[in-house]
């Protein structure tokens, strides 16, 4: 008998474009949060042959724009004291990073779909607190990218209001902020 999917019995709807499998018969283990998962709720990255939940996914896209980037640790922290959760993922680790952005689009083609809607997204820096904004802005477009992804991945698979303010600062204004162009669907 298949396992069931975490994600499903949590009540998550959405899916990537392109699932492999049925919703709730899980077809891998995350390998980082560890549980089970159908190809609804997580993608193979082909390059690396990991198997990821999406909620991971978007904590590693988080990471990639963060770490080794332009910020400053001065801004670094800037960032911290507004999310506790970038404490770790501003944090150079062993864990699997994507190099560029097209390495990531390259390597999940379940989600292709999505790609050009991602690219035409932009980010409303005004309902940023004010200082986080202007450190965040400066990002290079690259990295940006990395943001814009994880922001619509969780709006498409958890809706517009699956993040709390309170579950994490950063990832409910991302939420709010990106601005998805409506003709991009076309
Ligand atoms: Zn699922
Ligand atoms: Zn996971």
């Amino acid at each position: 008998m298949a396992a069931d999917c975490f994600w499903c019995k949590s009540g998550i709807t959405g899916s990537v474009p392109f699932p492999v499998g049925n919703l709730n018969e899980a077809i891998g283990c995350c390998v980082k949060c560890q549980v089970f998962s159908c190809g609804h709720h997580a993608i193979r990255n082909t390059a690396k042959q990991e198997f990821k939940c999406y909620k991971c996914l978007v904590i590693t896209l988080i990471s990639t724009a963060l770490v080794d980037s332009t910020l400053t640790s001065e801004e670094k922290k800037v960032l911290q004291t507004f999310d506790r959760e970038l404490t770790d993922l501003t944090k150079t680790t062993n864990e699997t990073k994507y190099g560029t952005y097209e390495e990531f689009e390259l390597s999940t083609p379940e989600l292709r779909d999505w790609f050009p809607v991602i690219r035409d997204i932009e980010i409303d820096w005004l309902q940023w607190p004010t200082n986080q904004g202007r450190i965040l802005s400066k990002l290079p477009d690259d990295k940006l990218m990395f943001l814009k992804a994880a922001a619509y991945i969780l709006s498409e698979i958890e809706g517009a209001d699956g993040v709390t303010e309170i579950e994490s600062p950063f990832r409910y204004t991302l939420l709010q902020s990106i601005q998805v162009k409506a003709n991009s669907i076309w």
